[in-house]
């Protein structure tokens, strides 16, 4: 029997990661945190039978007196008391990046959907992962694909990743139609049902920029050997090319029950219901490259990557200002990467030593963030 702590648990990672653990004999849910959502917390804590729950929003917790454990502080006494064998960690935004930290700390495996958290404080999460002698198994589908292909690879043999991207509502726009996008035009992903917030990203492709930061963290391969290739249909998931020219490639339907159960079940698979590729019926699998012009989010991530140190975690906080701005109408969709350029480009970015560096990169971001959205709008 694994336990496992379910961070996020109201979200759309965390639901259906309950689907799983609660379909899964070998999985019992010990913890829950949601943010502000009382009622489908408590919802979710009694269909589960988990007593232990916490609500990170403090004015939403005070509103919902039966829930002792509040704001973030609960939330890493969540973490802490649950004593699970996995945390997992499916909280949007850096604001996940303390509880990624304390559940390897705590001794916890951290199945991480979070990938804000590695992107703003990877060489942190690899270092305490390692001194806590746990692991990190993946949860974004893509990386989840990557660590599935390199099964049993001989140290040396790679030579490159390949991260595929639906390319979004958008593939084929012109700059000048992206400036029109609505947030509702931009929250109809065409193959993937998500959070808002991660919805955005895929639209302006910086989800695929942060999963780009993702995967070099998360298998220290060097940036020149990490590719992005646009895929519509999402049926590759990702690829590993090989030294001797062979290339593994991860095929699924788009169903993100498949790689949240295969971290938590891992080294093991468990029987999902996700629905089955058909080879039966002729199909096409198309790659094409990403249009770097009019999705300029791209390759400010692979700059920030490259520049590394806190130029990510500027990045990222800059985004989710930004996206938080659009989705409320306060900035224009294509105002989403200008306000991440400005902010990488003003940014001073340093080797990351401390996470309260770390944390004072990600506030000074997003108070600039903040101040060329007032202007813009
Ligand atoms: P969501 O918006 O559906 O859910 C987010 C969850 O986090 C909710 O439970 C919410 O209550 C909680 N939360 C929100 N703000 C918080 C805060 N400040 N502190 C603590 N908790 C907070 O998001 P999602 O789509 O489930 O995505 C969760 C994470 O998983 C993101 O990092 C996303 O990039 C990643 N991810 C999602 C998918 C997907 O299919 N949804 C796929 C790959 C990766
Ligand atoms: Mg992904």
């Amino acid at each position: 029997m694994k336990t496992v702590a379910v961070l996020g648990a109201t979200g759309s990672i965390g639901t259906q990661a309950l689907e799983i653990i609660g379909a899964h004999p070998g999985l019992r849910a010990v913890a829950l945190s949601a943010h502000r959502d009382a009622a489908s917390l408590a919802g979710l804590a009694a269909r589960h039978d988990v007593s232990l729950v916490a609500l990170t929003d403090p004015d939403a917790a005070r509103a919902a007196p039966g829930i002792p454990l509040a704001g973030e502080q609960g939330l890493l006494e969540l973490v802490r008391r649950s004593g699970a064998d996995i945390v997992l960690n499916a909280i949007v935004g850096a604001a996940g990046l303390r509880a990624t930290l304390e559940a390897l700390e705590a001794g916890a495996d951290l199945a991480l959907a979070n990938k804000e958290s590695l992107v703003a404080g990877g060489p942190l999460v690899t270092v305490a992962a390692r001194r806590a002698g746990r692991t990190v198994l993946p949860v974004d589908s893509e990386h989840s694909a990557l660590w599935q292909c390199l099964q049993g690879a001989a140290e040396g043999s790679v030579e490159g990743l390949v991260l595929t991207a639906s390319g979004g509502p958008f593939r084929g726009w012109t700059p000048d139609l992206l400036e029109a996008v609505t947030p509702e035009q931009a929250l109809r992903h065409p193959t993937w049902a998500m959070g808002a917030k991660i919805t955005v990203d895929s639209a302006t492709l910086m989800n695929k920029g942060l999963e780009l930061i993702e995967a070099h963290e998360l298998f220290g391969v060097p940036y020149d050997r990490i590719e992005v290739v646009v895929h519509p249909q999402s049926t590759v998931h990702a690829l590993v090319r090989f030294r001797d020219g062979a290339l593994i490639a991860h095929l699924g339907e788009p169903d993100m029950r498949v790689p949240i159960s295969y971290a938590l079940t891992y080294p093991e698979r468990a029987a999902t219901p996700a629905a089955r590729v058909d080879l039966g019926a002729p199909f096409s699998l198309e790659f094409l490259p990403p249009d770097l012009e009019a999705f300029p989010c791209l390759r400010l991530a692979r700059e920030a990557g490259e520049a590394g140190g806190t130029a990510p975690c500027a990045l990222n906080a800059a985004n989710e200002v930004a996206v938080g701005a659009f989705l409320a109408g306060r900035l224009r969709f294509t105002g989403i990467a200008e306000v991440c350029e400005r902010v990488l480009d003003g940014a001073a970015t340093a080797s990351i030593e401390s996470l309260d560096q770390v944390l004072e990169a990600d506030r000074r971001a997003r108070a600039a963030a903040e101040q060329l959205v007032s202007v813009a709008a």
